[in-house]
């Protein structure tokens, strides 16, 4: 197993390895398998395995300065787009994280409105009918949880 580490180390130092570019491509050619399973489209197909064969070929390939310049390149390029991507997920993540949190506020609080001023209150729960003093204008009303 050591032996095998070994000859896998030796034979991946000095080439370029796995970087931002060949990733892309990599999960370009995912996509593009993922779409010839469903369209059945030879060209598809082709640039699928054009992408996977390329992202191979640099992760192989010894000229790893090269390799090196053209990602910081397609880095470069890339930088607005990224950002942008990345600015998507964040929202799309916070968007997620609200939704399960106002979700389970829901199952364990009756969120209502004051009937007076219209302030969001809330209350545990499964007590039945209780008194509600609002937090704003002061109003008491009787509501059921
Ligand atoms: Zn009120």
């Amino acid at each position: 197993m050591n032996d095998f580490r070994y000859r896998m180390a030796k034979f991946f130092s000095g080439r370029a390895g796995v970087d931002n570019l060949g990733r892309a491509f990599a999960r370009a050619g995912l996509l593009l398998m993922i779409l010839t399973m469903i369209t059945h489209s030879l060209i598809i197909y082709l640039l699928a395995m054009g992408c996977v064969g390329y992202s191979v070929w640099r992760m192989l390939s010894k000229n790893y300065q090269k390799r090196y310049y053209e990602n910081q390149k397609y880095m470069e390029r890339t930088a607005g787009i990224r950002s942008k991507l990345s600015g998507f997920t964040y929202n799309f993540r916070n968007f997620i994280t609200d939704t399960k949190y106002k979700f389970r506020q829901q199952k364990i609080y009756k969120i209502f409105k004051c009937p007076s001023c219209k302030q969001k209150l809330r209350a545990p729960r499964g007590r039945g009918k209780i008194e509600v003093t609002c937090s704003k204008c002061h109003t008491v009303f009787i509501k059921k949880v």
